[in-house]
């Protein structure tokens, strides 16, 4: 990608595109990466940094959403399969199946509740039985037995349950095991769709911290944060991919709309080895007493637990807050008695909003994890039409995407003419398929850029393919380790500084990286990153020791 400025400044000089998106979370990026490949030229931008909002605050599982057959979303569940699947072999380098594990508390329970849901009755909250885990997980095996990319399900008796899950609740009668899938890093997926877009169609172009505003009858007005200069553009159609903040992004377009009902959902990144070695390879997936799912798997040297599902009026208000902490440690130490785990061993708390449809259900669980697109005509006081996006899932943006480009599409009398169904994201193209095409693909680059393995073994696990071109543009005297974060070098930081649109050291540290979010982005780690990320875009001392206190309020506000 190109400076952050000369976007900025491609964009006064142009001051028009087809579609303007407003949102760089999964959906607003994606819709973006299938309009390019369609040569409709989009500018997108976000208020915030580029996946700031729910992209990189989910439970980050790529799920069909077993939990959604008993509301009878059958719809939901294929399509979120499929894509599953897509993202299994279209995006290896970041999704990979993941084992589930579910601790079963009695063989008969759930037996009238679970259908009673499904007929949409009102019922009271408590544990599913063996039985209807069975029949719930033969009938997942079932939907998705077309192109089956991972095992079938199976139940485990007790005892061996307690022998592979050291620590477990030992009231339980069975545990059940079946797989999905988990993403490790959504944000960088996101960056690769920016990525390939503007590759693609030098017509597109995204950039981050920009104020929209309503400017006029057929204009929008774009205001950077960064340098204060505004400007109006004329968009032919917008598209609203706010996520939770669609209503309040309608708002300032002039239109009243009352779409999202968002729920905030907080997780806790937990530094303990016991927890670390019992969880092992799998997730474990239990429903606490008062009905709510939690989940509990291992990310990088740490484990991620969670997450709560409270209502929020406002998405810029959530923030993980102490009340939601004692209940996931109660749920933790409930489902793990067997273990010594502490508070203290908590090195991060994040909190997101879905960009639920308002919906009067109680039970927020309950609520469709479905998508739609609203549209609001133009009027006497806004030549354009809004699209917004409502809804959806980390799972299936890419269908979402899909459907929302085909009705773009068919508006400006064009056809697809590129499918994004089987299209490798950026980091996959050419991903070596196995463990001994992946050593070769490693020894390959190590020795045509006088690199050490190790180093591009973990280039390639961060970046897929991409890592080559890290590796390559910066000579081997630039990859010296950080002396903070000896896995990233000083020229991986520097690349990523110069290429992916970073205003902020927090966008580095908690959104292009992972480093904030185990728990690393320590004072010493960032007043390091600052340094070198500061050394490309020209920040002065005093900058520098911002950027740094706003990093570390980032890594401590449970945001
Ligand atoms: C706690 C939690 C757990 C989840 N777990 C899972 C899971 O395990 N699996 C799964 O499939 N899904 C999961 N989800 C759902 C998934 O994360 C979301 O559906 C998805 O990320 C939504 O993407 P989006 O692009 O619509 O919204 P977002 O990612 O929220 O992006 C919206 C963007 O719009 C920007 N924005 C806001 N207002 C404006 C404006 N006025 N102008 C410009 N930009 C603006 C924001 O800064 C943000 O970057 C979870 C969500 C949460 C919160």
């Amino acid at each position: 990608m190109k400076k952050r400025t000369d976007i900025w400044n491609d964009i006064k000089r142009t001051k028009s595109c087809e579609v303007l998106i407003l949102g760089g979370g999964v959906n607003g990026t994606c819709l973006m990466r299938d309009l390019a490949l369609q040569g409709i030229s989009c500018i997108l931008v976000d208020k915030d940094d580029f996946t700031a909002g729910a992209s990189s605050k989910s439970s980050r599982m790529i799920h069909g959403g077993l939990r959604y057959l008993e509301n009878a979303e059958f719809k939901l569940v294929r399509e979120a399969v499929a894509e599953r699947n897509r993202l299994l072999r279209c995006a290896p380098h970041f999704v990979l199946p993941l084992k589930t594990s579910i601790p079963i508390d009695s063989w008969f329970g759930g037996l009238i509740k679970s259908p009673l849901i499904f007929l949409g009755l009102p019922v009271s909250v408590g544990g599913r039985g063996a039985l209807i885990v069975k029949l719930g997980l033969s009938f997942y095996d079932f939907i998705t037995r077309k192109h089956r990319q991972t095992p079938r399900h199976y139940l485990l008796s007790k005892d061996k349950s307690l022998k592979e899950i050291p620590g477990l609740r030992t009231d339980i009668v069975c545990t059940a095991t079946y797989w999905d899938a988990w993403i490790s890093q959504a944000e960088r997926l996101c960056m690769e769709m920016i990525t390939e877009s503007c590759l693609e169609n030098p017509d597109c172009l995204a950039i981050n911290y920009i104020t929209v505003a309503k400017s006029g009858n057929d204009k929008v007005s774009l205001a950077d944060q960064e340098s204060g200069e505004e400007i109006a553009i004329a968009p032919k159609i917008v598209v609203n991919a706010t996520g939770a903040w669609v209503d309040m992004a309608n708002k300032t377009l002039g239109v009243e709309s009352k779409f999202m009902g968002g729920t905030k959902g907080s997780h806790l990144v937990i530094d303990n080895k016991e927890l670390y070695d019992a969880v092992g390879d799998r997730m474990v997936f239990y429903e606490h007493s008062d009905g709510r799912i939690c989940i509990v798997f291992r990310f990088m040297d740490k484990i991620i637990m969670g997450s709560t599902d409270i209502r929020i009026e406002n998405p810029d208000d959530a923030e993980c807050d102490e009340a939601e902490v004692d209940y996931m440690m109660t749920t933790l130490k409930g489902v793990f008695p067997g273990l010594t785990i502490s508070r203290d061993d908590v090195v991060f708390t994040f909190c997101g909003v879905r960009p639920l449809p308002s919906s009067g259900l109680d039970y927020t669980s309950r609520v469709s994890r479905s998508h739609r697109l609203e549209v609001s005509q133009p009027d006497a006081e806004r030549g354009f039409r809004i699209y917004s996006m409502i809804g959806g899932k980390l799972t299936t943006f890419r269908a979402f995407a899909e459907q929302t480009a085909d009705k773009i599409m068919a508006e400006f009398g064009k056809t697809r003419t590129v499918s994004t169904e089987e299209r490798p994201y950026l980091g996959a193209r050419e991903y070596p398929a196995d463990d001994s095409a992946k050593q070769g693909w490693i020894n390959r680059v190590a020795g045509a850029n006088e690199l050490a393995p190790k180093r591009v073994a973990d280039l390639l696990e961060r970046y897929g393919t991409e890592a080559e071109k890290i590796a390559s543009e910066k000579d081997a005297a630039e990859h010296i380790p950080l002396a903070n974060l000896p896995d990233y070098s000083i020229g991986e930081i520097e690349y990523i500084a110069e290429n992916e649109c970073i205003r902020h050291l927090s966008d580095l540290a908690r959104r292009r990286s992972i480093i904030t979010v185990i728990g690393k982005a320590t004072e010493a780690a960032l007043a390091e990153l600052a340094d070198i990320v500061g050394g490309v875009l020209d920040w002065d001392d005093r900058r520098r020791k911002e950027e740094v206190d706003l990093a570390l309020k980032e890594a401590n506000d449970g945001k």
